[in-house]
């Protein structure tokens, strides 16, 4: 625990570098909606450009890969300040900052973290994260892109979807199958693919909002140099979980809804009917929720716990906010939002990104088996492949 003299002197020496850098934040801005509609990375990579000297994007990152070496208190501050300045949309960033970056820190060795972490940090190169396939989502174990040994290197063949950003990524966390004849977990190596190499195609996918979010990715016999595999094959599935545990952690506390964006629907409801005004009220109490929740998840990080398996109720939680908040937005405005010209405002944004809330970064009912196993101890799914060689089920 730390001192909270020390927690407010940390804060108002980091108000007076930043205010020096950026703009305070005019609360009638509109919200960034995870990356809806976002097709110029200009706006980012300066914002980024501008932090980076002074590590606050990555607090918590050691010193020597650029960050400031806090940790989780003193980096809730850096993170709360940031939060009272203008800050464009970083979601193309995020999976970089916040899943790959921890993930390259946790499994990396000492050479890639120096050539990887600091163009993360800086904003120079959007990494995305090529594991989903076209038969492997919820089940990510069963994965089959192949990875072949070749000389210095290995081959890569197969096929991942619903990549995020892997349109104008520069690298991705590759997840693929050195060894057929193990158990599922046991066969996977993670690598760093540069997605420009050759045999990389990247095929844009458009949702319902006109977004071409995500993408489905051909690997045609790829080379991939061993420099860029990332800790020891058959430790894929470890380095896969890491960085599903920081996506959840991403992905809950309310997926970045703000006090203010409630207090804009507030007013929104003004003269409204009183149905409209308790489903408010319900929304704010689980915003609080939420909220608590994640003071509670500090606390524990800050006693040295590992994350465990509240970061699902966490994602569960954020998921029903957004979904609830951006419907009620909805019934209070009508048809009016989505014909309004100039383009779709952070409600119908909200409400079109909302479904895929549900299924990102795992599913609804995943996070529900997880919780009825691991928090309830409910009896396990029966998971009859997991100890038998790949081949035998797939
Ligand atoms: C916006 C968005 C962005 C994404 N970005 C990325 C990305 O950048 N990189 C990436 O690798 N992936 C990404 N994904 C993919 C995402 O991780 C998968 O869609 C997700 O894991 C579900 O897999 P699936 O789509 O194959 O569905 P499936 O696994 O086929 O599931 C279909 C349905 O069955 C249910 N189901 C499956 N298994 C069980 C079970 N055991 N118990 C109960 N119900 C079950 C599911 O809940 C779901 O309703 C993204 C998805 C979305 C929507």
């Amino acid at each position: 625990m730390h001192d909270k003299g020390d927690l407010a002197s940390l804060e108002h020496r980091l108000e007076a570098e930043l205010d020096g850098l950026l703009e305070r934040r005019n609360p009638d801005s509109p919200l960034a909606v995870l990356g809806a509609g976002l097709d110029d990375l200009g706006a980012g990579r300066k914002y980024l450009a501008t932090l980076a000297p002074g590590g606050y994007i990555t607090p918590n990152w050691p010193a020597l890969y650029g960050g400031m070496g806090l940790d989780e208190e003193p980096a809730g501050v850096v993170k709360a300040v940031l939060a009272r300045y203008e800050a464009p949309d970083l979601y193309p960033w995020m999976v970089g900052i916040d899943l790959v970056g921890p993930t390259i820190l946790a499994h990396g060795n000492d050479e890639q973290k120096a050539r990887w972490l600091p163009a993360i940090r800086s904003g120079e190169e959007i990494w995305c994260q090529l594991f989903s396939e076209p038969d492997a989502g919820s089940d990510l174990a069963g994965l089959s892109a192949r990875a072949a040994r070749d000389g210095q290197g290995w081959r890569i063949t197969g096929s991942k979807v619903w990549t995020s950003r892997a349109h104008y990524s520069k690298w991705g966390l590759l997840l693929a199958r050195f060894d057929t004849s193990l158990p599922k977990h046991q066969g996977i190596v993670a690598f760093g693919l540069d997605m420009a190499s050759p045999g990389v195609t990247v095929k844009p996918l458009v949702q319902m909002n006109k977004d071409a979010h995500f993408n489905e990715v051909f690997l045609d016999d790829v080379w991939v140099p061993d420099s860029d595999r990332i800790d020891e094959p058959g430790r894929g599935w470890s380095v896969a979980l890491t960085c599903l545990s920081f996506e959840r952690g991403s992905l809950g506390g309310g997926l970045g809804v703000r006090r203010e964006q409630l207090l804009r629907l507030a007013e929104m409801l003004y003269g409204k009917t009183d149905v409209h005004r308790d489903a408010l009220i319900k929304n704010l109490i689980s915003y609080d929720v939420i909220r608590f929740n994640e003071e509670r998840s500090k606390a524990a990080a800050l006693a040295g716990r590992t994350p465990g398996p509240e970061g699902s109720g966490s994602k569960l939680r954020g998921t029903a906010l957004v979904k609830s908040l951006a419907s009620l937005a909805m019934a209070v405005e009508g048809g009016a939002a989505t014909a309004r010209s100039g383009g779709p405002d952070e409600w119908v944004n909200m409400f079109l990104v909302s479904p895929s809330l549900s299924i990102r970064g795992g599913t609804d009912e995943i996070q529900r088996n997880i919780l009825a196993e691991r928090v309830l101890g409910l009896p396990a799914e029966p998971r009859v492949d997991k100890s038998r060689p790949f081949t035998d089920s797939h």
